[in-house]
């Protein structure tokens, strides 16, 4: 049986797939090479998913999306990274919104989530990350502090991607000084940004940062920003806790982008070493060239089981914790064997941008990082999971 005979357990969701294929097959790696030359934004194939009513995939009905599981999310998303295109910014409108819609007010809800899930609002960008605190999280530093109907927002974020095409941000911020709460966790807000006022001197300025990938990532800097009470979301002080709401169902969605990117790079390092004769005959008769392949795609059916039980669990309303964060890290690392064993299957040619491996491979390379470190997740696992001690 050769691999193309075999069918994947359970390809679920069959009708999704195939339609997220048709619209991918319409942007070829010419599209995101051409975006990444000139640091561009992929607006055609954002406004293509979203008419299609796949990036409001897990907003309920009643607000205008399509009310479906994380699994279907998931699958379009991987999906989108498997026909060779780029799942971040479809990622970000799909599921930033999920700490407005588990935590915001009806009257929140009503306003916006119609309007993201029909596209005409834009709520891609996620500022949490702080240039001094990193992963650190309950230490950032911006503070927001209130004066009569409005917020006074202070400080800085870092890696904030998409908020120069984002109409709208999620902020976290310190509502409560650090010294003056019990647990560290306490006393952070989160808010929902409007960034029309971006770079207008009005204390909201957003810089693009140079990246290794075309991820539109940004710094932004608030100076004396004023914000209305009505844009916090939840409760004062509960924050973070919010934001940990959405973690799982984040570290599933990405851990499901990985096995995307996983199987295209599998697929094109299989199709080379048939293809590609050299001392007279196909690489791939050389062990040495096949069985890297067929480890990383044994690896890669591994964490995708993962991937699939996380969901599963998340769907289902059970505790999902354990299964989400060691999903997000197997399929990372899997999809990384798969992006270097592409390369070396290529050889000389991976370097070559036209067989797109070289994007592909960087832009693979973030998922052991971001959103969350492999470390990060090693200690969750440890300590959360297995009961040791924590290190911090
Ligand atoms: C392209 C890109 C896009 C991003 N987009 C966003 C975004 O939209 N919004 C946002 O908020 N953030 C975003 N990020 C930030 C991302 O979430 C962080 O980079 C990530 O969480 C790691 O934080 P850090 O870079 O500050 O690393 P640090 O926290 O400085 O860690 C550096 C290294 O030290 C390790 N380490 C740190 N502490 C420990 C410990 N206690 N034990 C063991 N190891 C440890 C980490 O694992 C890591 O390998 C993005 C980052 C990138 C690169």
């Amino acid at each position: 049986m050769t691999s193309e005979t075999v069918v994947p357990i359970g390809e679920d969701y069959p009708e999704l797939r195939e339609s997220v294929r048709k619209i991918c097959a319409r942007f070829p790696g010419t599209y995101w090479a051409g975006l990444e030359e000139k640091e561009a934004y992929p607006t055609e194939f954002i406004n293509e998913l979203t008419t299609s009513g796949f990036l409001g995939a897990l907003i309920p009905e009643e607000y205008g999306g399509s009310g479906l599981p994380l699994r279907a999310a998931a699958v379009i998303l991987e999906e989108i990274n498997a026909s060779g295109c780029v799942a971040s910014q479809g990622h970000a409108q799909m599921y930033i919104m999920g700490t407005l819609m588990r935590h915001g007010s009806e009257e929140q809800k009503r306003k916006y989530l119609p309007g993201i899930a029909a596209g005409t609002i834009r709520l891609q960008a996620f500022g949490v990350t702080e240039p001094t605190t990193g992963s650190d999280t309950t230490q950032l530093k911006t503070r927001a502090v209130r004066d009569g109907d409005e917020y006074i927002v202070n400080g800085q974020k870092v890696w904030t991607s998409r908020a120069m095409h984002s109409d709208m941000m999620l902020l976290l911020a310190r509502t409560t000084p650090a010294d003056q709460v019990k647990k560290r966790s306490d006393g952070l807000s989160v808010f929902l940004i409007d960034l029309k006022e971006k770079n207008t001197g009005k204390g909201l300025e957003i810089r693009p940062i140079k990246a290794m990938i075309n991820h539109n990532t940004t710094e932004v800097f608030f100076d004396n920003f004023r914000i209305p009470i009505s844009s916090r979301i939840g409760e004062e002080g509960k924050g973070f806790r919010y934001i940990l709401d959405g973690m799982n169902a984040e570290r599933i969605l990405v851990a499901s982008e990985c096995v995307g990117d996983g199987r295209w790079f599998i697929r094109k390092a299989t199709q080379y070493a048939k293809d590609r004769v050299v001392f007279g005959a196909p690489i791939g008769k050389n062990q040495a060239v096949q069985f890297p392949i067929a480890r990383a795609w044994a690896e890669l059916e591994a964490a995708d089981m993962i991937c699939r039980r996380a969901a599963a669990l998340f769907d289902d309303g059970k505790e999902c914790g354990a299964d989400a964060n060691i999903a997000k890290m197997l399929a990372s690392e899997a999809t990384w064997k798969a992006a270097d064993t592409c390369m070396q299957t290529y050889g000389g040619f991976a370097y070559a941008k036209e067989y797109e491996i070289e994007r592909k491979w960087r832009e693979v390379r973030l998922y052991q990082i971001a959103p969350i470190s492999t470390n990060l997740v090693l200690a969750y696992v440890g300590q959360h999971v297995l009961g040791m001690p924590r290190s911090y």
